[in-house]
């Protein structure tokens, strides 16, 4: 199967408000051209450098997704142009792109990212952490003018069990509703800076079932280009 072809049947059967990141991380400029000239026009990459590498070559209207670990002495170079990062993790990493966007005069949009699985691997910020960092960034508003949070992002336990993969992914959507529920009293009273309105969850494995679990951004990689 093409590139295209792959892209068209997933789109196909995406609800209207779930948005598709084409994940392209070790694929070659080629391929997400292909992509690019089926109409995709989100790209999601998991490393800074092969993204802004990719980002210097490539047409001037696409927006670049981070969605892998970020580590804080590189968010300098994305900082110019990356329009979702969805692994924030840390108020330190929070306060880096804060800095960064603002000698850009940009405001970045991020994604908290939440642990949800039962692995040891994976990063995130258990609920606890979530709450400190939210509270945080509202008390501490002016520090933050240039970053805004408009959601969560987690990752399932990889395993065949659907039954836990569903489990997981409810999980985050409770906390992601929680959250709507309080920042739209907060908000009222001030905030600019979070607006909690995507739920980036599912992969080409388990987007389906993230889908039917409340997600509204999918992050979809080997169904469309392949194996890695
Ligand atoms: C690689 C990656 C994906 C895409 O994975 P596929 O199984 O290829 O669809 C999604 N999210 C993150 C965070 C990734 O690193």
């Amino acid at each position: 199967m093409s590139i295209s072809k792959n892209l068209n049947n997933i789109k196909s059967e995406l609800p209207k408000n779930v948005t598709l990141v084409a994940v392209s991380k070790t694929k070659p400029v080629a391929d997400l051209m292909e992509a690019y000239d089926a109409g995709q026009r989100i790209f999601g990459e998991n490393k800074i450098q092969e993204m802004t590498d990719k980002w210097e070559v490539m047409p001037k209207d696409i927006e670049w997704h981070m969605i892998g670990h970020v580590q804080t002495n590189k968010v300098k170079y994305m900082a110019p142009y990356v329009s979702l990062i969805h692994g924030v993790d840390s108020l330190k990493l929070l306060q880096e792109i804060n800095k960064q966007a603002a000698k850009n005069n940009r405001v970045i949009d991020c994604l908290l990212q939440v642990y949800i699985a039962e692995e040891e691997s994976k990063f995130g910020l258990d609920e606890q952490e979530l709450d400190e960092m939210l509270k945080q960034v509202q008390h501490d508003k002016d520090n933050f003018k240039n970053i805004r949070i408009v959601g969560l992002m987690g990752m399932a336990t990889f395993t065949e069990n659907q039954n836990q993969i569903e489990k997981e992914f409810k999980h985050l959507k409770t906390i992601f509703d929680n959250l709507i529920t309080r920042t739209d009293a907060i908000n009222r009273v001030s905030t600019e800076n979070i607006d909690m309105k995507i739920l980036s969850m599912g992969m080409s494995g388990d987007y389906q079932l993230a889908i039917s679990c409340g997600s509204t951004m999918v992050r979809i990689g080997s169904s469309i280009f392949g194996s890695r």
